[in-house]
């Protein structure tokens, strides 16, 4: 992939900045002209990326989430959602859906499958202390 524009975002694990985060990424996005469905596939991904580095990467301690997304010129967004929190031990089955290690707190264990559904690739790479992080890909289907 030849990127034609790049951008990258750091700032806290906090629950407010999921919505910065989530509008920033369709903001930079808007520029290829992409239809309202697309830009609202893109945002529900890019949530479930950042809520899971709050609350199960970092665990509601403090740490930094870092994004990179990018455009090429055929017309594909890639975006990166990184954590230095805790990692994922097995990955494979945490993106089983309906697996979640917080089923106490109401959490449906649906992020990644809604990851999956809403972006044409994802790919997950984990390190157990050293983190975690989700690549998506997503072709921009012009308005
Ligand atoms: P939901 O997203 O439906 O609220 P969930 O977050 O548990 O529930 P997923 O987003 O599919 O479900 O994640 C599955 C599991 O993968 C989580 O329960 C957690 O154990 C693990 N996980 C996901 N992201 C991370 C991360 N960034 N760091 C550490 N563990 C993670
Ligand atoms: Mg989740």
């Amino acid at each position: 992939m030849h990127a034609k524009n790049q951008m990258k975002l750091i700032f806290s694990a906090l629950p407010e900045n999921e919505s910065f985060a989530r509008i920033a990424v369709s903001a930079f996005t808007v520029q290829l002209n992409p239809t309202l469905d697309v830009l609202a596939d893109i945002k529900t991904a890019v949530s479930e990326a950042v809520t899971n580095a709050i609350v199960h990467g970092y665990q509601g301690a403090s740490g930094m989430i870092e994004i990179q997304a990018a455009l090429s010129d055929d017309g594909w967004l890639s975006i990166s959602v990184s954590d230095t929190g805790c990692g994922i031990p097995d990955i494979e089955q945490a993106m089983q859906p309906f697996f979640t290690t917080q089923p106490e707190k109401e959490r449906s264990g649906m992020g990644f499958s809604v990851m999956q559904t809403f972006m044409d690739s994802l790919k997950v790479e984990s390190k157990v202390g050293i983190g975690t992080t989700v690549r998506m890909k997503k072709k921009i289907v012009q308005e």
